[in-house]
């Protein structure tokens, strides 16, 4: 059976709900369904199980702006975070629109007809919907796979080699030794809650990451909700929370130095006395060149503190049968080793889209305002912020949509797409020199060096020009 829908979105993860509740709220009228490739919803939230695993933003920004985080824990355990998204989606009925196991393959638009075609992958089966428009909130990284350097020596390992995306439900570590290849976000929430139970747990990168240590609990917001309702003190906390990470940002960019001392000086603080932290923890690049780590009350530091754990910094020369030898000739005793070195950047790579019949390559596409690509009607994309909350953008981009599509049906407009300028020169998507980022540059579409085709990273120009700009720029072409 074939269905046809306003509006389709791919992903029912973090975005796609959000992009649901959205179109519920503003458009009840919009009809419109949500392919989801797994048989589960949450994305990010339901896929990554391994332990200790939390968001590393504040759950006040991370959280939608039109539903409250209403617990104290401001950095959220990811069942705490799927429970959230999922009940969103009760709260707006977002649920029964939901299609599970349905993984879009292809989507074909018809400037005739205005049309998306969209194939999803069902069973086995392959399933055919149209759609007037399309609404990709597939998140941004190869779900079947992150990425996996080959190590020399792997296969003499004896013990267990474990990936943060796949955890094995049944591993267990305690009283084991563990070592975490890697330094981000997923290496430091994992070494303190891998140390909690085993006998030693080192975390081995190649070189360090700014980590900077939050309260877990937000106090301002602990005193607010005391006294005010839940959604006053949830969008005062939000404010606070949205300029201090501007802030923070900012000032890396303008004031490197200054922030490079305020992280040592709090690392000093919380490491034992005469660590190493220039060996360990001040990397060579400034500030958000690559992205920044957050840690819950030093839980990361404490653990070193304690002994539990340890963070040594080199290179891998190979893997032995009973752990790591390092260049230089230290060996790092493991019966586990989590090799937490990142996700396969793809936020486009696995649909093919065509526009007329002619093939869409997202790399040779511009993006207009981090949310179309230059030369595909009817087509928007959800991809959050690197250097705050995802949902911060993900509900700018919803509010964007909503309006767009009012607009167009309040004009009678068919298809919208934006056109690329030949004066405008291209610049990478993303600013960061991180390893994942670099590694995949070549298939992102690039953003352009002016308005409105640059991407900002900044909530506040965002919320300016997606909220109220002008839809009609001069750039996007209506019919
Ligand atoms: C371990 C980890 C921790 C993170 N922590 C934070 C954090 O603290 N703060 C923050 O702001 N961000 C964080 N992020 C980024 C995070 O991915 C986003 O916050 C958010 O969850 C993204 O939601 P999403 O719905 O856009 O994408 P996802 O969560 O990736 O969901 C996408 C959904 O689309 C589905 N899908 C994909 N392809 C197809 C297809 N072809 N057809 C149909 N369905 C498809 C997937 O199955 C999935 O359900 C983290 C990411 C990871 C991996």
């Amino acid at each position: 059976m074939s269905l046809h829908t306003d509006v389709l979105i791919i992903g029912a993860g973090l975005s796609g709900i959000g992009a649901a509740a959205h179109l519920t709220r503003t458009s009840p009228r919009t009809s419109y369904a949500l392919l989801e490739a797994r048989d589960a919803s949450g994305g990010t939230w339901d896929l990554f199980r391994y332990p200790g695993i939390r968001s590393d933003s504040d759950m006040y920004t991370m959280g939608y702006s039109f539903r409250p985080w209403s617990d104290d824990e401001a950095l959220a355990s990811g069942d705490r975070i799927l429970e959230y998204v999922r009940d969103t989606a009760r709260e707006y009925d977002v649920d029964r629109h939901i299609r599970y196991r349905h993984r879009v393959v292809r989507a074909s638009w018809s400037s005739d007809d205005a049309l998306w075609t969209v194939e999803a992958e069902h069973d086995g089966e392959t399933v055919v919907l149209t759609a007037g428009f399309l609404w990709a909130c597939r998140g941004y990284y190869d779900y079947e796979q992150g990425h996996e350097p080959d190590f020399a020596g792997t296969e003499e390992f004896q013990g267990s080699v474990v990936h943060p995306q796949h955890w094995p439900a049944d591993l267990d570590w305690s009283g084991k030794n563990v070592v975490v290849i890697g330094s981000g976000a997923t290496a430091v929430t994992l070494v303190p809650a891998l140390a909690e139970t085993a006998a030693h747990v080192t975390m081995l990168q190649r070189s360090p990451t700014y980590i900077l240590s939050v309260p877990r609990r937000d106090p301002l917001a602990v005193r607010l909700k005391r006294w005010l309702p839940d959604r006053l003190a949830h969008r005062l906390v939000r404010w606070k929370n949205i300029a201090v990470a501007a802030g923070l940002y900012r000032l890396s960019r303008t004031r490197p130095t200054v922030v490079k001392r305020l992280v040592r000086k709090q690392n000093l603080a919380m490491l034992p006395e005469g660590y190493d932290v220039d060996t360990h923890f001040a990397p060579t690049y400034d500030p958000w060149d690559q992205r920044m780590c957050f840690v819950p009350d030093g839980d990361l530091f404490h653990a070193v503190r304690l002994g539990r754990a340890e963070v040594v910094t080199s290179t891998i020369e190979r893997f032995d049968a009973d752990g790591i030898v390092l260049t230089g000739g230290r060996h790092l005793e493991a019966d586990v080793i989590v090799t937490a070195t990142g996700l396969k950047l793809s936020p486009f790579a696995d649909i093919e889209i065509d526009v007329d019949g002619v093939k869409v390559n997202p790399s040779e596409a511009m993006t207009y305002r981090a949310l179309m690509l230059s030369g595909v009607p009817n087509f928007v994309f959800t991809v959050g912020y690197t250097n705050a909350s995802w949902t911060l953008k993900a509900d700018l981009v919803a509010q964007y949509t909503t309006r767009l599509l009012a607009h167009m049906r309040d004009r009678g407009f068919r298809s919208v797409v934006p056109v690329r300028e030949e004066h405008v020169r291209e610049q990478p998507f993303i600013d960061f020199s991180s390893g994942y980022v670099l590694r995949a540059l070549d298939q992102l579409p690039t953003q352009g060096d002016r308005e409105p085709w640059r991407l900002r990273q900044s909530w506040f120009y965002d919320r300016r020009v997606l909220r109220r700009g002008d839809l009609e720029d001069g750039v996007l072409q209506f019919r």
